[in-house]
């Protein structure tokens, strides 16, 4: 079986770090943590910490750091992420939630941060259009729409507009995302973690590009190896 894998994906809403990260996560047998997708998932039973979190997410704000941690450290207790690795999607987001993230992780800690890189402009045509599973969470879009009346694919849930895909919180998170997510970017390239891959193509194309950087990157260590 293909080698587990500790990845990291950072990149703008709308840049398709979801869907690629199932695709990561199917690629390489690892779990795919999105931690926009636990919130949700937390809204919806009602759980005190979706109760929390809801009137963050609808305006379109980050979520306080601490909730973040406590939901991502308790997943990477569990024993398949033990075992193979993780693909982590929107987490951190902040420089804080990357300490943090440093000291909840046991060594020999991430292998890999992929910056997936998307013009702005691209970002924004492609939040507008996107619908989405209010049961699962799988991704639409207007020119993409499912094969029966928004009514999804997966699970036959309802296929919908999320409160956060407006045009003003789609332009509050992105300028969050200059001002908190972005330094990451510097943050991992220093530590000789980054590697930037362009994400303006087929999804086909962009998995390939995320496999070949995540592939390359490994060679040299296994190779290493005695
Ligand atoms: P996403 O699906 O990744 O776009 O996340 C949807 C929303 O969940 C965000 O706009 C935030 O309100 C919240 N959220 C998800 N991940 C984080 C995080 N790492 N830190 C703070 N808030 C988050």
């Amino acid at each position: 079986m293909v080698p587990g894998a500790r990845l990291i994906v950072l990149g703008k809403q709308g840049a398709g770090k979801g869907t690629q990260c199932v695709r990561l996560s199917r690629h390489y047998v690892i779990p795919h943590i999105s931690t926009g997708d636990m919130l949700r998932a937390a809204v919806k039973r009602g759980t005190e910490i979706g109760e929390e979190a809801r009137r963050y997410m609808d305006a379109g704000e980050l979520v306080p750091d601490e909730v973040l941690v406590e939901l991502v450290h308790q997943r990477l207790d569990q024993d398949d992420t033990k075992a193979r690795g993780f693909v982590l999607d929107g987490f951190p987001r902040t420089v804080r939630q990357a300490d943090l993230l440093d000291e909840i992780l046991p060594p020999p800690g991430i292998d890999l941060v992929l910056n997936l890189l998307v013009p702005t402009s691209l970002v924004m045509r492609r939040l507008s259009a996107r619908r989405t599973c209010a049961d699962c969470g799988a991704n639409y879009s207007l020119s993409a729409p499912p094969s029966i009346d928004w009514t999804c694919d997966i699970c036959g849930g309802e296929v919908v507009q999320r409160e956060d895909d407006t045009e003003a919180a789609i332009k509050r998170r992105l300028d969050l995302y200059e001002r908190q997510t972005a330094p990451l970017v510097a943050r991992y390239r220093r530590k000789g973690l980054l590697a930037t891959v362009r994400g303006d193509a087929a999804v086909d194309v962009v998995t390939d590009r995320l496999v070949k950087a995540i592939d390359g990157r490994r060679q040299p260590r296994a190779e290493a190896r005695p």
